[in-house]
């Protein structure tokens, strides 16, 4: 069986390569860039702006996981940077949907990455379940026509999935690749408040819920993909701070410093609702990491 991953380069990408070969699956990743095939990977090509596509390695998947798309925090959200967050998510899709069609070509299943962004913040306890409306922001608007374009496949009768994904934890990768080099040195700092909620996964669950994806044909819709507890941005940062050891009371950056410096960027540090983990673990899943510190240990130990 083969299965292929768009952005299989990324972060989640290459966890979730290791995990599919080990569960002996064929990985196909495309790129824009040019890779050499590997005993285990066959790369493919494409280009976004161009429309061009080895079609090949959308005719010979089995499964595709949509994992493609420009960094959310990389840059400041110009409106130009806005518009290429949202495209680098739903034009490979668009893609996909072509090949698909003009070949008359089906999948067992079409899995695609989502945020928790989704929910944006309530500013309640509320904890989201995956029917809570969507938020009318920049993050909320963006995986609202994400999802539609994922839908777009579920229209050629293929089984779909989204995976709103909470802030996803790994050594040296994504989040704390940027969070830790200030914690090492000492210089660890709660963002805005603190009291906003951080929803998380470790990379390893994350992987673990794309394979049941894969591998139950009853799951389909939308999942998330986060511990449901109640971390905080201060928790969070407390807890790397203690596993760096230091106690002390950590600064706090004020909200309005980081809406200068960040622009409306500040808000995919600065809002964040607790989610609801139940639909996910319905379906038999079951976390290895609930526990804050354990999972972060494992990261920066
Ligand atoms: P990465 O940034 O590590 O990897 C994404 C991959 O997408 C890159 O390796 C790149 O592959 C490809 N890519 C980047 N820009 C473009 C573009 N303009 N057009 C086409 N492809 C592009 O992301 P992650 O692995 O961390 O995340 C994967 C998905 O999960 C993303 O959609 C992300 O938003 C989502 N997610 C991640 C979270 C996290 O905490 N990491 C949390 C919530 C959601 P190449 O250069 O080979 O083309």
């Amino acid at each position: 069986q083969n299965v292929l991953l768009t952005g299989g380069t990324g972060f989640i990408g290459r966890h979730l390569t290791a995990v599919l070969i080990a569960s002996g699956y064929t990985v196909s990743i495309l790129s824009r860039s040019d890779r050499k095939n590997t005993a285990n990977i066959s790369y493919y090509k494409w280009d976004l702006e161009s429309n061009y596509i080895e079609e090949e390695a959308i005719l010979k998947a089995d499964y595709i996981v949509h994992l493609a798309g420009e960094g959310i925090v990389e840059k400041r959200w110009t409106e130009q940077r806005k518009k290429a967050i949202l495209e680098s998510r739903t034009q490979p899709i668009e893609l996909i949907f072509s090949v698909l069609k003009n070949n008359n070509k089906t999948l067992k299943a079409f899995i695609s990455a989502s945020g928790i962004g989704y929910y944006g913040a309530i500013t309640s306890e509320e904890i989201c379940t995956e029917e809570t409306p969507a938020a009318t922001d920049f993050l909320g608007k963006t995986c609202v026509e994400w999802e539609k374009a994922v839908d777009t496949i579920g229209a050629l009768h293929i089984r779909t999935a989204k995976i709103r994904t909470g802030i996803v934890l790994g050594r040296n990768e994504g989040f704390l690749r940027k969070m830790t080099p200030s914690f090492k040195r000492g210089f660890g700092a709660i963002l805005g408040t603190g009291n906003q909620y951080l929803p998380w996964i470790h990379v390893e669950d994350l992987c673990k819920i794309y394979l049941k994806m894969i591998q139950d044909n009853q799951t389909n819709g939308t999942y998330n993909a986060a511990v449901q507890d109640k971390t905080t941005n201060a928790s969070f940062s407390n807890t790397l701070a203690k596993l760096y050891g230091y106690y002390i009371w950590l600064p706090k950056v004020p909200a309005f410093l980081l809406k200068i410096v960040l622009g409306e960027m500040s808000d995919a540090i600065l809002k964040g609702q607790p989610a609801s983990s139940e639909k996910i673990e319905k379906t038999g899943f079951e976390f290895q990491f609930t526990d804050l510190e354990i999972a972060l240990s494992s990261c920066v130990s």
